[in-house]
């Protein structure tokens, strides 16, 4: 059990951050939810969250484009056990064409937050003899796709930095890892569907199978639920000695 552990998820108000945060509550983590936003709705979500898992929960807004506002979230959840790099963005386009903004902010929010949070996060571990770094990377961690230079030089960074904070932290009960997902149902690939369907002229489920899901293998969505889970894991004893590495959760695209 998680529990007494203090988890801060980045981006956690939707998609992939919140269901890693409802299967670490469920495993009896207290979380800490973030997102740049500070609606009543997202101090909603961290109180669903408490009540259905008895945990402690809250939410903190920080813009993490900004590099003090990221460190700022660590140090206002004035503990942090579990580190999850979560949030993250998407820009679609060639490179030549691609707008030097995007690619600022992309990089920003993916992978130099990751290094900021860390960077507060690494010596409240060690001050509590423990601590869990999961970043959720991408199969674009691993591989590329044409029109996404932005967005795979983020998660290649990731990965790179996540291997590197394992190697500060190896002689010590710290881990860091990084799942790599292939396609995850979120509102974020929701959204894409019905333009994908008339585009290609096919019906919902031939879309999802021939178009968004051509390099899933499985021609399966991943779950974040099953993120979660993975995650979960990833903080439990058995994962002790899982440092430095990447774990695919991709229905074997990167098997090819
Ligand atoms: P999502 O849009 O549902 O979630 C993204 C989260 O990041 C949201 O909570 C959003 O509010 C937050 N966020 C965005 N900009 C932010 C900022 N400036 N400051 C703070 N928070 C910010 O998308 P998702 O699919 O759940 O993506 C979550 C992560 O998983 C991303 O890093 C994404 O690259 C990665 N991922 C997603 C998929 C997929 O198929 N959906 C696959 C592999 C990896």
């Amino acid at each position: 059990s998680l529990k007494g552990k203090t988890a801060v998820i980045t981006g956690s108000n939707s998609g992939i951050g919140l269901g890693v945060a409802r299967e670490l509550a469920k495993a009896g983590a207290n979380v800490v939810l973030n997102s740049f936003t500070d609606r009543k709705e997202d101090h909603d979500l961290a109180q669903e969250i408490a009540d259905s898992h008895g945990v402690e929960a809250r939410y903190i807004k920080a813009d993490l484009s900004k590099g003090d506002e990221a460190r700022g979230l660590i140090e206002t959840a004035g503990t942090c056990d579990i580190l999850v790099n979560n949030a993250g963005i998407q820009h679609v386009a060639p490179v030549e064409e691609f707008p030097a903004e995007k690619w600022d902010a992309i990089i920003a929010i993916m992978l130099s937050s990751a290094f900021h949070t860390s960077a507060v996060a690494v010596p409240m571990m060690r001050k509590a003899g423990w601590g869990r770094i999961v970043n959720i990377a991408s199969a674009h961690g691993l591989r590329a796709s044409p029109y996404k230079s932005a967005y795979v030089a983020a998660k290649h960074g990731v990965v790179g930095m996540t291997k590197v904070v394992a190697l500060e932290t190896a002689q010590e009960p710290i881990t860091a890892n990084a799942i790599c997902p292939g396609y995850v149902m979120t509102p974020l690939v929701e959204s894409q569907i019905p333009d994908t369907m008339k585009q290609y002229g096919m019906d919902r489920e031939t879309a999802i199978k021939e178009v968004i899901l051509d390099r899933q293998p499985s021609k399966e969505f991943t779950t974040v639920e099953e993120l979660g889970g993975v995650t979960t894991f990833l903080c439990s004893d058995a994962a002790k000695q899982i440092t430095g590495t990447t774990i695919s959760v991709d229905g074997g695209w990167t098997a090819m």
